[in-house]
């Protein structure tokens, strides 16, 4: 399973897409624009769970809706 999302880097507000691999959490992401690399906040698992947002629903669709 393959998922896209759009990290954010929260030094420089760069966004840029990246392949999320569901079964394999990313530690760290270093911004392709300024080089800060990033970690995962306190209670995350991974990047893309603080700096990501998730691209796989359509917009519009209700944030904690299963599905
Ligand atoms: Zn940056």
């Amino acid at each position: 399973m393959e998922l896209n999302s759009v990290i954010t880097c929260p030094s420089c507000r760069f966004s840029r897409r990246e392949r999320v691999v569901a079964d394999a959490c990313q530690w760290f992401y270093a911004c392709t624009n300024c080089g800060t690399v990033l970690h995962p906040r306190d209670g995350d698992h991974c990047v893309f769970s603080s700096y990501g947002v998730e691209m796989h629903r359509p917009f519009g669709f209700v944030e904690g809706v299963p599905g």
